[in-house]
């Protein structure tokens, strides 16, 4: 029997430094990853837009996850068809996990006439707007703008009327994620539920002999779900909030030190324990592969 490790990743804060987007400190054991042919699979808050440039940053050629689980892209293969259920678009297969992103503005749009002047849309800030509010460039923050499948608001109205709109955007079968800067209104997703359905492709495209061993790696609430359900649980310490506390008592590895950093030291740490092999451990940048 043999043991096939897969790695579900949050990016910012996580993989990616939380201030300065780096990851040179992970480059070393994500180039040893790649040479075992252990898949490391983005599970993020970002878009469709903002992962293509990143998988050409980072080099990755599998499967994704966007929008915290709201949908999965698989790189398609040269034959066959797409696995059932799933949709082709922009040149990947896609298996949505919520409606697309249509449905969530006309909710948001359905509710402003009772919270006036308590929210600005995405829709309504439009690029410069979006950018003023978090600090991204022009260029970055029209990537981000470029949502599929839900609509952040900047709430700007009262907590109570707060919850008040998220309990009707529940009740109209909507979910409302609170981020660093926006509510994020979608879809009942989350990354553990995306990361089990690949999971299950998987499986079914490997041999019945091999233990697939699911690592995930987060540093905030939106990472809970996957950092529960995934075999192994990575949880990296964030510069800007309180460490994640998660309910399950075993399979925890803690990074010490935040970001990319501590990253390369969480998975250097599973790797040499599920494979017996120190070279990850030992794995060092030969030459910063960064610049
Ligand atoms: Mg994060």
């Amino acid at each position: 029997m043999s043991c096939r490790p897969m790695i579900f990743t949050d990016l910012d804060g996580t993989l990616l430094d939380h201030y300065s987007y780096d990851f040179s400190p992970a480059q070393p054991i994500l180039s040893w990853l790649a040479e075992q042919n252990i898949p490391v699979i983005p599970a993020t808050s970002k878009t469709f837009a903002e992962l293509l440039v990143w998988r050409s940053r980072l080099s990755s050629q599998g499967p994704f996850m966007v929008e915290n689980g709201a949908a999965i892209y698989l790189p398609k293969t040269a034959d066959g068809a797409p696995p059932d259920g799933l949709i082709e678009k922009d040149g990947f297969w896609v298996q949505e996990f919520v409606a697309t992103r249509q449905t969530w503005i006309d909710l948001v749009e359905q509710l402003r006439p009772q919270f006036n002047g308590c929210f600005r849309s995405f829709t309504e800030l439009g690029i410069a707007g979006i950018a003023q509010l978090t600090g991204l460039t022009d260029e970055s923050a029209n990537l981000a703008r470029q949502r599929q499948y839900g609509e952040p608001v900047a709430w700007q109205g009262s907590d109570r009327d707060k919850q008040r709109f998220i309990d009707q955007v529940n009740a109209a079968g909507g979910q409302v994620l609170q981020g660093g800067r926006f509510l994020h209104i979608s879809g009942n997703c989350n990354k553990g539920d995306a990361m089990n359905w690949l999971v299950t492709e998987y499986r079914r495209h490997w041999s019945p002999d091999t233990t697939l061993i699911t690592i995930a790696a987060g540093d905030s609430g939106n990472d809970r779900d996957m950092l529960e359900r995934a075999d192994i649980a990575l949880i990296i310490p964030s510069p800007v909030h309180e460490p994640l506390s998660l309910q399950r008592q075993s399979g925890i590895v803690r990074a010490t030190t935040p970001g990319p950093t501590g990253w390369a030291e969480g998975i250097k740490q599973i790797m040499a324990d599920l494979t017996g092999d120190t070279r990850p451990a030992t794995a060092t940048p030969l030459r910063n592969q960064h610049g």
